[in-house]
Order: structure tokens, then sequence, then C-alpha cells
């Protein structure tokens, strides 16, 4: 254990003892503003009595946060070993204006995920990043047809009610985008599945296919938007 952190024990009938117990580490990375920092001790640690769990205030020195913070220790071998923070703040990131212009729903419930994961919900996090990979190929798929009024409609119907792996088989032209989001939905349906396939992959190979699903998608958009702009060579 590397510090020693002196705590208060509330016992019963409002006897109150102090201690010194030693924690592994300070948080390094504020769980509000997300700034790298050391965090100051403003001296109040609480051992829950009949519990395993150490509670120590802290506040973040970032002058354009300054909010306080607790950091909880759970007990082990040999001292109290950090767990985390609270409460969180999670970081949102923002999807590109082309990614944010094919499918808004995607966007939504990425987020939305995102948000369940940095609170720690993983088991609802996944089935979430599954469903907004969902979202994303299906209006990738219909921001690429070509057909018009009635047809469109129609093709509309039938994507949304196709099922995700059969809509990259069936629609989706570019080998990389239907490769890699072949491989998203594999993962994605594990997260959803009672029995898991692929049990050595975890969320995070699942962000990072949709990730480059997005990539390719947005390069695919990009590409098709600059040869429509310049078509030709000028004379
Ligand atoms: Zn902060």
């Amino acid at each position: 254990m590397k510090k020693s952190v002196k705590v208060r024990i509330d016992e019963d009938h409002g006897v109150v003892r102090t201690t010194v117990v030693g924690v592994d580490k300070t948080p390094a990375e504020c769980p509000i503003c997300h700034v790298a920092v050391t965090p100051l001790d403003l001296g109040l640690a609480l051992q829950i009595q009949g519990e395993t769990a150490l509670e120590q205030v802290f506040q973040c020195p970032n002058e354009e946060c300054q909010h306080i913070f607790v950091a909880r220790y759970q007990e082990g071998k040999q001292g109290f070993e950090f767990d985390s923070c609270v409460p969180i703040e999670p970081i949102v990131g923002q999807q590109s204006p082309t990614i944010s212009q094919i499918s808004p729903d995607f966007c939504l419930i990425y987020e939305q995920a995102d948000k369940a994961e940095q609170h720690g919900l993983l088991l609802v996090a996944g089935p979430g990043y599954r469903k907004a990979l969902e979202f994303l190929v299906k209006d990738y798929i219909i921001s690429e047809s070509t057909e018009t009024g009635k047809e469109l409609a129609i093709k509309k119907t039938t994507v949304e009610k196709t099922q995700l792996g059969a809509c990259i088989a069936n629609y989706i032209k570019s080998e990389r985008i239907k490769e890699i989001a072949r491989r998203a939905t594999w993962l994605g349906n594990d997260e959803t599945h009672y029995v898991r396939r692929w049990e050595d992959k975890d969320l995070k190979d699942l962000k990072k296919l949709i990730s480059l699903t997005l990539h390719w998608i947005e390069i695919e958009k990009l590409t098709a938007e600059v040869m429509v702009d310049m078509p030709h060579r000028k004379p």
C-alpha cells in the first residue's frame, strides 16, 4: 500500500473512532471534468461500519471545475484498493456532421450506450451499441438509395424489416464497410444473445468495429461528394 489515510469509523451509540489504513492510490482523474489532476484531500475519509468499503472526499484542483467527489475503496488483501469515483459526469463525444446527417438516431442511441457504459452499466451498454449499429447501417443503406418516391418508400420498409446481417449482405456495396459491419454485427449480437459465441471479445472490440464502420462510411460519403463536386479535370 502506497498511502496512509486517517479514517473515521462511526460505531454504535454515537462512538466515533479514528484509525489509519493503507490505500493503493489516489484517483488520477477528476470524474466530473475528466482532467488529469492530483486531487485535493479534504481530510475526510470514512470506513463504512460493517462493510469492507472506505470513502474519501476530494476536491478537483482544476479552477474551472472545483467540484467535490468521493473516491471509493474496497478492502483487499493488503489494504484498501481504489474502486471508483462518484459522481461521474459522462464524457459525450460528438459524431461528425456526415454521420449526424445520415443517422441522428444512431448518434442518440450511441450516446446513451456510452453514458451507460461510463456509469458501469455494461450489461445494457452492449445491447445499446448493437441497437446503434443497426440504425447506422440501415440509415446508411437508405441514404445510399437511388430510388425515389414510392419505390424509395418500399425499400425503406423492406430495409427496416430485414435483419441486420441480411441488410449488410444484400444492400451494402463497399466491401470494406460490408466486412467490418458484418463483424460488428457478430459481436453486437453477442451482447443480446443468451449464449456468448465470441468469448475472447468484449465491448472494446465491439466499439472498435463500430468506429471502423463509421470511418469507412464517412470516407465513402466524402469521396462521393468530391466526385460530384469535381467530376472532371479543368480544361
Ligand atoms: Zn474536475
